[in-house]
């Protein structure tokens, strides 16, 4: 089954909006329990629409702190067109500051374009993918060296020869 948002998210009206992706997660402490992944839309009139990721990796700071500060600062008067900001991709990596998930060991970025009735990491790439990713026009994911790897700043592009 597909994982859905907490309330609707509105991609049509201009401002700021704040929602989160539910995912159900029973745990010993909390059987009904759910994590609430944030997703913040910016939105001002036409043009395109740009969707910024991090915690990909749960392990590479960088992404999700730059994500929340520009979530917290961005106007909609900052922009023309529409802004998505998930800041923590992989939020139970994120969570446990590990670079696979800890609830499915899975590596998020090796599960697009995910699975509704996967594991959890691929459910999460699963709703990614098929509602925000295919709804952008620019794709930016945050990585950094995490753990294990040193990175220089550094910018990796995928030009898709079908762009449809
Ligand atoms: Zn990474």
């Amino acid at each position: 089954m597909s994982l859905t948002l907490k309330d609707d998210l509105n991609f049509t009206q201009d401002g700021k909006h704040i929602s989160a992706l539910r995912i159900p997660h029973s745990t010993n402490s909390s059987g009904w329990g759910s994590l609430l992944l944030p997703v913040i839309v910016v939105r001002n009139g036409t043009g395109p629409t740009v969707l910024f990721t991090g915690g990909n990796h749960g392990d590479e700071y960088e992404g999700p702190i730059a994500l929340r500060k520009l979530a917290n600062e961005l106007k909609a008067e900052d922009i023309q067109g529409q802004v998505i900001i998930v800041p923590y991709l992989n939020f139970p990596a994120v969570l446990a500051g590990t670079r696979l998930s800890p609830v499915d060991g899975q590596n998020m970025n090796r599960s697009f374009p995910g699975n509704p009735d996967g594991s959890m990491t691929q459910k999460i790439a699963d709703f990614v993918y098929r509602e925000l990713v295919m709804r952008s026009d620019v794709v930016l994911d945050f990585h950094s060296g995490g753990n294990s790897m040193i990175f220089e700043p550094c910018t990796v592009l995928h030009k898709l020869e079908d762009t449809a």
